[in-house]
């Protein structure tokens, strides 16, 4: 009950694209918060972001506001952040509820409004949880490899969830609807 309570995130979803302008609407949120390494681009890498521009722009164009909440360093975020015009809180300590906290006053939000997305359950969904009241969404991480102190909550983090699906309380994994409109 316990790990339900603070590990179980409230969707499982494969990539941030499946948090689209219906799932907001569903849900009735304003805001994501979401994780940069491994939720929105791998963690080691700058790579091309022309998929995450054309997500960010949808989505602000329909009036939701996104920002980022990310443990990496000042340094990392902001050069991130700058280059897609993105409002970020840096070394923000989750499962600590202080960045989320930051984010919301910020943007001058409820936690209610929210969506809260993320790759990892020992920060982001933990996190989520601790704050109450917003969605938390697990996102599958982009890439595989991880930077070691990741590897260590990933070990962790992969003994909770085995315990959670023996339970039946771990949602299961839900996939983009791939459309092709020709
Ligand atoms: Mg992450």
């Amino acid at each position: 009950m316990v790990l339900k309570k603070y590990f179980s995130p409230d969707d499982y979803v494969e990539e941030f694209e499946f948090i689209d302008i219906e799932y907001m609407n569903m849900h009735n949120k304003k805001v994501i918060i979401s994780d940069l390494d491994k939720t929105l681009i791998s963690w080691d890498s700058k790579k091309d972001t022309k998929q995450l521009t054309k997500w960010l722009n949808k989505m602000r164009k329909a009036g939701f506001d996104i920002i980022v909440v990310s443990n990496n360093t000042e340094e990392r975020v902001r050069e991130f952040c700058s280059n897609l015009n993105l409002e970020y809180v840096a070394e923000a300590k989750k499962p600590l509820t202080t960045g989320f906290k930051k984010a919301l006053k910020k943007l001058n939000r409820k936690p209610e409004e929210a969506i809260i997305l993320g790759d990892q359950v020992l920060t982001d969904i933990l996190g989520a949880k601790n704050l109450g009241g917003a969605r938390s969404v697990l996102v599958k991480p982009i890439s595989k490899t991880d930077a070691f102190k990741t590897r260590i909550n990933r070990f962790f983090e992969g003994k909770i969830i085995a315990a959670l699906k023996e339970k039946k309380q771990f949602p299961k994994m839900k996939l983009r609807k791939k459309i092709n409109i020709n």
